[in-house]
C-alpha cells in the first residue's frame, strides 16, 4: 500500500535540458495511475526519481507521507517494469520470478509457495520450468511481471511495458496488468505515449506535454473537459477538430463564432455565452469533435455547417469525411502538423531560472532560452502556414458519396470545446 506526492519537482539534466518542470501530483493508495505524453515530455524521468535511481533538481518526492529524498531505492519497498526487461536466461521461468525472493533470504519452501501463487495468478502456472528463450514474448513480459510483484512491493513503477509487443497481445496485457494490480490492491503508476493504453487502463490519467503536466483527471474527465488545447488534441481518434473563431457579442441576443465564411450562434442565455462575451472582438480556438458532428440534409435550418468533401478514409467499420467549411485549422505542434505553440509564459521561467541558478550555481541557459519562444496559438509567426481546416465527420462505411460533394453537418453546440489564445480552456469555471 502507498501514495506517492510529488510536490512542485523539477528536472534540469546537466547539460541545461528542462525535463520535468515543477510537477505536483498526488497517488492515492491503490490507484493506477497513467502517464502520458509524447516521447521525451519527461515521463520516464519522473518514474526514475521516484524510484531513486535519478535525484530532482528541485521540489520534494513522498512516499506514504514521507520525504524520500534521502532514502536509497531499496528501502523505498518499489518495484518497476520496463520496456526493456532482461530475463536471465540461463535461469527457469521460477528461477527468474523466485531471484528476488532468493536474494532476500526466503527459504525454498515458501519461495516456491510464492512463485505458484504469483505464476499461477498471471497465467503462466505451466511453463515454470522453461527458460526465457523457450517463450512468447508475451510470456516474458509477464515472468516480467512475475518477478516485480514477487515480493509484493507498496508502489509498482511501470514503463511502457506493453510497446515491444505486438497489437492483439497488448490489449491482452492491458486487462491483465489493470486486473493484477487492483486484485492486488497495490498502487500503479504506469508510463505510456499511447492514448488508448491510458484511456482504457487508468483510474486516472495525467496528461505532460515538455516537462509540464497539463491536465489530471479519469480519462472520462479529461476526455470530456480537457483543460489545453494541446490535451483536447492529444485525446481522441479522429483529433478533435479545432478552428480558428472570432467573437462578436449581440447584447441579449447571442455570441457569433465566426468561423470564416460560416458562423455557429450560441444564444444569449446559454451560460457559456458570458464567459465567451470576455473575448468580444478577438479570436479564440473552438474544439469539435466528429461526435459533435452529424450529417444532415442540405436544407436542414440551425446549428449547420456546410461544406465540401476534400477526401475520405474509409476504416472498415465507418468512414471518415474530410470537409473543407471554410474555416482555418489551429495546428498543435508535436501532434505530427506543428506551426504554432503554448509555452509558459516568459516571466516564470525567468523567476525559475533565476531560482535554479541559486540552487545549482550555474545559469541553466536552455531555461533561459525557452523563456523567450512564448507564441500564441493565434499569432504564430508561420501565418503563411495556415491551412483550410478539415473537419473529420463519421459516416457510415462506405457512404455513397465521393471527393467534392457538398455536405452538411449539424453540429450539437453542447459539445463545443472553447480554448484562449494560450491555448487554456475558456470555462465557466466550475471544474
Ligand atoms: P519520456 O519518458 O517522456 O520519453 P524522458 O523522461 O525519457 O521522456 O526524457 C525527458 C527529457 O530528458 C528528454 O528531452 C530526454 O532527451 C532528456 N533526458 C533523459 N535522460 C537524460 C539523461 N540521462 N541526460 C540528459 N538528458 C536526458
Amino acid at each position: 500500500m502507498s501514495t506517492v506526492a510529488l510536490k512542485d519537482v523539477s528536472k534540469v539534466w546537466p547539460d541545461g535540458t528542462l525535463a520535468v518542470d515543477r510537477v505536483s501530483l498526488d497517488v492515492r493508495d491503490g490507484e493506477f495511475l497513467v502517464l502520458l505524453g509524447p516521447s521525451g515530455c519527461g515521463k520516464s524521468t519522473i518514474l526514475r526519481m521516484i524510484a531513486g535511481l535519478e535525484d530532482p533538481t528541485a521540489g520534494d518526492i513522498l512516499l506514504n507521507g514521507e520525504p524520500v529524498l534521502n532514502m536509497p531505492p531499496r528501502d523505498r519497498k518499489i518495484a518497476m517494469v520496463f520496456q526493456d526487461f532482461a530475463l536471465y536466461p540461463h535461469m527457469t521461468v521460477g528461477g527468474n520470478i523466485g531471484f528476488p525472493l532468493k536474494l532476500s533470504g526466503i527459504e525454498p519452501g515458501p519461495r516456491e509457495e510464492r512463485i505458484g501463487d504469483v505464476a499461477g495468478a498471471l497465467g503462466i502456472g505451466d511453463v515454470l520450468g522453461r527458460r526465457p528463450g523457450q517463450l512468447s514474448g508475451g510470456q516474458r513480459q509477464r515472468v516480467a511481471m512475475g518477478r516485480a510483484i514477487v515480493r509484493r512491493p507498496g508502489l509498482f513503477l511501470m514503463d511502457e511495458p506493453l510497446s515491444n509487443l505486438d497489437s492483439g497481445l497488448r490489449a491482452e496485457l492491458r486487462a491483465e496488468i489493470t486486473g493484477l494490480t487492483r486484485e492486488l490492491g497495490v498502487t500503479t503508476m504506469y508510463v505510456t505515449h499511447d492514448q488508448a493504453e491510458a484511456l482504457t487502463m487508468a483510474d486516472r490519467v495525467a496528461i505532460m506535454r515538455k516537462g509540464v503536466l497539463q491536465d489530471i483527471g479519469t480519462p472520462t474527465e479529461v476526455y470530456g473537459r480537457p483543460a489545453t488545447l494541446y490535451v483536447a488534441a492529444f485525446l481522441g481518434s479522429p483529433r478533435m477538430n479545432l478552428l480558428e473563431a472570432s467573437v462578436y457579442v449581440h447584447l441579449d441576443r447571442y455570441v457569433a463564432l465566426n468561423l470564416g465564411e460560416q458562423a455557429l450562434y450560441l444564444p444569449w442565455d446559454d451560460i457559456r455565452s458570458r464567459s465567451l462575451a470576455h473575448y468580444h472582438g478577438e479570436r479564440i480556438v473552438v474544439g469539435l469533435r466528429a461526435e459533435a458532428l452529424t450529417p444532415v440534409a442540405p436544407d436542414t435550418p440551425g446549428d449547420v455547417l456546410r461544406g465540401r468533401v476534400r477526401y475520405l478514409e474509409h476504416h472498415g467499420h465507418e468512414s471518415l469525411a474530410f470537409l473543407d467549411v471554410g474555416a482555418t485549422a489551429i495546428a498543435v505542434d508535436e501532434l505530427g502538423k506543428g506551426v504554432t505553440e503554448a509555452a509558459p509564459s516568459g516571466g516564470t521561467l525567468r523567476k525559475f531560472g533565476a531560482a535554479l541558478q541559486r540552487v545549482t550555481g550555474r545559469t541553466e541557459k536552455a531555461v533561459l532560452d525557452r523563456a523567450e519562444t512564448k507564441t500564441s496559438v493565434l499569432n504564430d509567426p508561420g501565418r503563411h502556414q495556415r491551412r483550410p481546416a478539415e473537419l473529420a465527420v463519421r459516416l457510415a462505411p462506405y457512404p455513397a458519396i465521393a471527393a467534392g460533394h457538398p455536405l452538411a453537418v449539424g453540429v450539437r453546440m453542447d459539445a463545443l470545446h472553447f480554448f484562449d489564445e494560450h491555448g487554456d480552456r475558456i470555462d465557466i469555471g466550475w471544474r
